[in-house]
């Protein structure tokens, strides 16, 4: 094979597109006469990519994962939320097995697709399972906020967008797209009664949701590859929503009182049975949240046909202290372990106390994000430290202890007040 042939007599054309040679600096001859052009062999490339990585993705659709080991891959990243993750689980080995049943063209039993809607405080971890699911899967994600998309007229993105993105993150394979994974944020925040109304987007939400909903059942939708609104002169890339899986997520704040209104009367009943007294329990969020059914989801807000494309409604618990700490020791990607990593490569051991992580965690409280707030609490403490730490002698031990995160020892004040012993 010869570059930059000079055939003569010959008029040189690439073989796959007819452009002339003069066009491009290369030209790639094959025997016989054959010629391609760069962009014919980056194209080329593209596709044996693409047939590549979908062969794989079709062989680990064939291997079903079973629910105990969806649910185990999550443990590993995602603390706490056992309910959640046990209904995701399930949710998505059945999603699977509609995948298989849709390809063998067996139609008799028609299996509905089980999108999810997960319910739960700020910073509970609703995006890092949904997150945690796709690497899982191994399937395209992409976060969508639900805020962003107005009823059409209005000042805003259309729903299509969201497919774009994960259109995107699939590098524009349209077929790994239709298997992946969509992550609707603020999806509560669309409700009718909401009361975040503004007059850049329609008053009711009930159009978004309109639009939603097509989605969500499965649609050829026509989606704009320059993204923002779609105007009728653009092409459109088709994309099919029917096996792409979305998971939406809200904090649906107001949404334990209107459990706690339907469970009213039997709770005051259960409380009378106990000695007559009305006590004043206080039955906390979770307990109340974990009894959500679809009703209270309409009621909220939500219209019941997008409620009825959610089949499966879970909730996620508020992290209390000790899921805090687990959160940043525990997880694959736990942000101690990462400190830990950093220090190792500047030959140094660092070390929390018990009552330091628990302190941490009870500042992440306080600040009412979840197990968001942490990142931002650790960055803070540990900013001077990572700062002078290329400087300091090696090796190093670092302990951290409460005194120093409630900031009672200064770090600068000796320089040497978080070193135990060189
Ligand atoms: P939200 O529920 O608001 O979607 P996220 O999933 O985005 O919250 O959580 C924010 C960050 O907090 C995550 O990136 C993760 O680091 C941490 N986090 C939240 N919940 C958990 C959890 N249950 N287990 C481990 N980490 C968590």
């Amino acid at each position: 094979m010869a570059k930059n042939s000079s055939t003569s007599g010959r008029r040189e054309m690439c073989s796959f597109c007819g452009r002339t040679k003069k066009q491009y600096e290369v030209f790639v001859e094959g025997p016989g006469g054959v010629f391609i052009c760069p962009e014919c062999v980056d194209l080329c490339s593209t596709i044996i990519k693409q047939e590549q990585r979908r062969g794989k993705s079709k062989a680990a659709t064939k291997d079903v994962p079973k629910p105990r080991e969806i649910k185990e891959f999550l443990d590993q990243y995602v603390i706490g939320q056992d309910d959640a993750k046990k209904k995701i689980s399930v949710a998505v080995h059945n999603h699977y097995k509609r995948l298989l049943h849709t390809d063998s063209n067996d139609n008799d039993v028609e299996i509905e697709k089980s999108n999810i809607l997960l319910i739960g405080p700020t910073g509970s971890g609703k995006t890092l399972l949904a997150r945690t699911l796709a690497r899982m899967l191994n399937v395209p994600f992409a976060i969508c906020d639900a805020t962003t998309v107005t009823e059409a007229g209005y000042v805003g993105e259309d729903v299509e967008n969201f497919l774009l993105r994960l259109l995107q993150n699939a590098d524009y394979d349209i077929e790994a797209a239709q298997r992946g994974i969509v992550y609707v944020d603020e999806i509560d925040k669309i409700g009718k009664t909401t009361q975040n109304v503004s007059i850049t987007r329609d008053v009711s939400g009930e159009g978004v949701q309109q639009a939603l909903l097509k989605m969500l059942e499965g649609t050829m939708a026509n989606v704009p590859p320059q993204g923002g609104r779609k105007h009728p002169e653009q092409a459109y890339i088709q994309i099919d929503t029917s096996q792409i899986m979305f998971i939406c997520g809200g904090t649906f704040v107001g949404l334990d009182n209107i459990v706690k209104k339907r469970l009213g009367k039997r709770l005051i009943g259960f409380d009378s049975e106990q000695g007559g007294k009305r006590e004043d329990k206080r039955i906390d969020y979770s307990t109340i949240i974990k009894q959500v059914t679809p009703e209270d989801v309409i009621e909220f807000g939500m219209i019941p046909e997008f409620v009825g494309r959610l089949p499966i409604i879970t909730a996620l618990t508020a992290l209390d202290e000790h899921a805090l700490v687990q959160i940043l020791t525990e997880p694959k990607n736990a942000l101690v372990r990462q400190y830990q990593k950093l220090f190792e490569m500047e030959d140094a051991k660092l070390e929390f106390t018990p009552e330091a992580l628990k302190l941490l965690a009870h500042k992440a409280i306080a600040r009412d994000t979840g197990a968001r707030a942490l990142r931002g609490i650790m960055e803070d403490l540990m900013v001077e430290l990572m700062y002078r730490l290329p400087e300091e002698p090696k090796p190093g031990k670092y302990v951290v202890t409460s005194d120093i995160v409630e900031g009672k020892v200064d770090l600068f004040g000796d320089g040497q007040s978080l070193k135990e012993s060189a």
